[in-house]
């Protein structure tokens, strides 16, 4: 299987074990490995794998009908678009399939808002990531994601994240928005700030902007809200939302609040698959799941409870600087490279995600049990004393420690 892999798929990822099954926060290789996944596939698997409301809603409707085109009225579309609408932004929504489409989306909808005005510019962040088709490969602000794909697609400035000043200091009469996640995720899981969201909320009134937010990530409870914008007390024009949508099928959205509702009319926008009965179905059972294991606030305490935990490691181990985030998205934050610790961590079985180099994101399913908490902080601290050494007082902790369960055996 990996031959035929390793010759037919292109190279653009670098797989290293062969999944087989999921179950709850749980995966299993084809050899029998079972893994903690705190990954989530990447934010996705947010109601854990394979949860049984999810996969029977899948399970009927591809039973009854999976797709029919948007010529037509479908129920589940509906009820997805006010189900979302009345968590949010009290608006509309268009639905797409992913997340790189959904900011494409919300880019084209800033740019018609703008055109009778001449108006194109749209601010983003210097280390944010959008996705990777060309409209929002120009608008993330990582080289590595830009780089051999020139000419990229003009109207995209970057401001410093976190940094009002540098935002407005952008501005000019070409201007239509700004584009924001509330928590970078592929930049290394910083939060913004409230004084930064808030900021960018004032000058996009006082200088008739949009602001946008990217909730592909942090969007779907992971943050301990809904949406992630909704930590910080603002209302945003329009959000993109994927990943965590449809808990695997794949989805995406565009919502948008009353301002921009109404500017996408027949021709201007369109999408295949978008909002299948199937895709829509998926996305209905994860707001059910959601909503009765009452999954937001989980995020939100499981979060605080496992942040604070992890912040122990900071100042016990030399090379752990920081631990950051909000609810459910975490980010251990080492001096050096941490992907040596990811792969050390995977090979005794926890899933997470390095990112922007020197982090160690943690995006657990929301519905984990604390057992399984506890069962990824022993693998963390284990992987990190392992390679990173401890420090004088904890080895006489741990030496103790040893000396009880060697009595145990
Ligand atoms: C993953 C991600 C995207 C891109 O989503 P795709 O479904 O891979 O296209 C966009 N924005 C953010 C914040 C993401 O994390």
């Amino acid at each position: 299987m990996i031959e035929a892999y390793e010759k037919h798929v292109m190279s653009t990822y670098v797989p290293d074990r062969v999944m087989v099954k999921g179950q709850g926060t749980r995966v299993w290789d084809a050899d029998g490995q079972v893994y903690l996944d705190f990954g989530s596939g990447i934010a996705v698997t947010n109601t854990g794998h394979a949860h049984p409301v999810v996969a029977e809603a899948i399970a009927n409707q591809a039973r009854s009908l999976l797709h029919v085109s948007n010529l037509y009225y479908t129920e589940n579309q509906a009820k997805l678009a006010q189900r979302l609408s009345m968590l949010s932004l009290k608006g509309k929504c268009f639905f797409c399939n992913s997340g790189a489409e959904a900011n494409e989306g919300l880019i084209k909808l800033a740019r018609l808002w703008g055109h009778a005005e001449g108006r194109s510019g749209i601010i983003t962040m210097q280390g944010s990531f959008h996705g990777r088709t060309l409209a929002a490969v120009a608008a993330t602000g990582q080289d590595k994601v830009k780089k051999g794909f020139e000419p990229l697609l003009p109207g995209f400035k970057h401001a410093v994240y976190n940094d009002l000043g540098s935002v407005e200091s952008l501005v000019d009469d070409q201007t239509v928005a700004v584009l924001v996640e509330p928590v970078l995720g592929e930049g290394g899981v910083v939060p913004a700030t409230e004084a930064f969201m808030k900021g960018l909320e004032e000058l996009c009134r006082s200088r008739n902007l949009l602001l946008l937010c990217d909730e592909v990530q942090c969007g779907m409870g992971r943050t301990g809200e809904w949406f992630g914008y909704q930590g910080y007390g603002i209302t945003p024009d329009a959000f993109s939302l994927a990943k965590a949508l449809g808990s695997g099928f794949p989805i995406g959205a565009v919502v948008a609040g009353p301002r921009l509702a109404d500017t996408f009319q027949p021709g201007h926008h369109a999408s295949t698959f978008g909002g299948t009965p199937i895709a829509c179905a998926a996305a209905l059972a994860t707001l059910d799941v959601i909503e009765s294991e009452n999954l937001v606030k989980r995020a939100r305490s499981a979060g605080e409870a496992f942040k604070k935990r992890l912040e122990g490691l900071v100042g016990r181990f030399e090379h752990v600087v920081d631990v950051r985030g909000r609810g459910l998205m975490l980010g251990i934050v080492m001096d050096r490279p941490v992907k040596p610790l990811t792969d050390a961590m995977r090979d005794i079985g926890l899933l997470t995600l390095p990112t922007a180099e020197n982090v160690i994101r943690l995006l657990p399913p929301l519905n984990a049990k604390d057992s399984e908490f506890d069962e990824a902080y022993d693998i963390i601290e284990e992987c990190i004393a392992e390679l990173h050494g401890i420090s004088p007082e904890d080895a006489d902790a741990d030496s103790s420690s040893e000396e009880q369960s060697d009595l145990e055996h």
